[in-house]
């Protein structure tokens, strides 16, 4: 059963707890789960993702705004995640 957040108080208590790491995590599972679904190219993938965080968190009830708000986390932490801290070689962004 989803959850659902009657009012924006709510659902503003439950974003003032989420941290920009476990939005990445969540990009990243959304990313891994887009490669199974046969998306290869890597930059398409992450971006997809990132922009999967948006839906998925209007799926489970939350208002557009904070959507947009953490799918905004999703892109500044695969920046972050993808050009500090991983060897160019590797980088997918
Ligand atoms: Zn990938």
């Amino acid at each position: 059963m989803l959850p659902s957040y009657d009012t924006d108080e709510a659902s503003q208590r439950v974003i003032q707890r989420i941290t920009p790491y476990e939005v990445f995590a969540y990009s990243t599972l959304l990313h891994e789960a887009l490669h199974v679904q046969g998306l290869i190219n890597e930059r398409l993938t992450e971006c997809a993702a990132n922009d999967a965080v948006r839906w998925a968190a209007r799926f489970y009830g939350l208002h557009q705004t904070q959507a947009n708000w953490l799918s905004r986390i999703a892109f500044d932490q695969s920046t972050r995640n993808t050009a500090d801290h991983v060897p160019q070689p590797l980088r997918s962004v």
